[in-house]
């Protein structure tokens, strides 16, 4: 249906965020594609090669899997932070990746964590790798034929060191600036294999490479700690707009990532 109404018609999913999008008349697809009636797109599979969430599993179905909080602590820890209780029993993973908000936290995690998206269309099912498939704000590669089936997050590691902090001007709303990081501590403590990644101060959720430098090899310590939180201000360029000024932005940065590294040393 998708490919016979080229570009006209859009998958629903939850409708938390292209049901506002019609309200205020920003997408005016003349058909709605309901995926609701598809249930392979609601598998969860967990196995040693990772996690697998169905374009369908919504934030309620994340939060409530015990397997899930060992499988990807991190991803759980984000996904607490998306909304509120009625956009999280509704709203749906495939959703938020194909939305694409520069400040959501799940298209955050996929880039941080090195996800892969499968998505199908008329020329057959392809994998994009995260990093590649956010292209700008609400702007993705997918084809207007196409939808994401599913997302699956490479394996976690037992010992791993993580943590998700982002600061919203109210409970539920969207990131001014959030930080996803993991690292893999060596048996003498230095930081190896470091990821962080950041949501809100961009046209698309980054990963920041700078910080990752600054922790591998190195003990996550008081002064690693904050050359770390130096590098991520320095390494984000926001803009001014109606909830903050870039310099704010760029501050807050930082301390996202001082707070998330002291919880993950901790
Ligand atoms: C008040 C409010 C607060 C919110 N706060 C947050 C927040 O803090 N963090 C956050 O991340 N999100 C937040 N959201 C958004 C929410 O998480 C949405 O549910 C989510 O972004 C979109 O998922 P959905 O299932 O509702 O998708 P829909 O609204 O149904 O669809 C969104 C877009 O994705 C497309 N689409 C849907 N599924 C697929 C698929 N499988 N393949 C291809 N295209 C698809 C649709 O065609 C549409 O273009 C908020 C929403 C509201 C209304």
């Amino acid at each position: 249906m998708l490919a016979a109404h080229d570009g006209d018609a859009k998958p629903l999913a939850g409708g938390q965020s292209l049901v506002p999008m019609m309200a205020f008349r920003v997408a005016l697809p003349r058909l709605l594609v309901d995926l609701r009636k598809i249930p392979d797109l609601r598998n969860v599979g967990i196995s040693d090669d990772g996690v697998r969430l169905g374009a369908m599993v919504r934030w309620r179905d994340i939060l409530e899997d015990a397997r899930l909080a060992q499988a990807n602590p991190l991803l759980v820890a984000a996904v607490a932070h998306v909304g509120h209780y009625q956009i999280r029993n509704r709203g749906t993973v495939g959703g938020s990746l194909a939305h694409a908000d520069p400040a959501a936290e799940m298209p955050g995690i996929a880039v941080t964590c090195d996800a892969e998206i499968t998505a199908i269309g008329r020329a057959g099912m392809r994998v994009i790798n995260a990093a590649d498939f956010f292209v700008g704000a609400l702007t993705t590669t997918l084809k207007p034929d196409e939808i994401i089936t599913e997302i699956r997050f490479p394996p976690w590691l037992a010992n791993r060191r993580y943590a998700f902090q982002e600061f919203a001007l109210r409970r539920g709303d969207f990131a001014m600036s959030g930080v996803a990081l993991y690292y893999d501590p060596h048996r003498n403590g230095e930081a190896a294999n470091a990821h962080v990644g950041v949501i809100g101060v961009a046209d698309r959720p980054l990963r920041l490479g700078a910080v990752e430098a600054v922790l591998n090899g190195r003990v996550v310590d008081g002064p690693t700690i904050a050359a770390a939180a130096e590098a991520a201000s320095s390494a984000v360029n926001p803009r001014d707009d109606i909830h903050a000024s870039a310099a704010y932005r760029r501050s807050l940065t930082g301390t996202m990532v001082e707070r998330a590294l002291q919880n993950a040393a901790g």
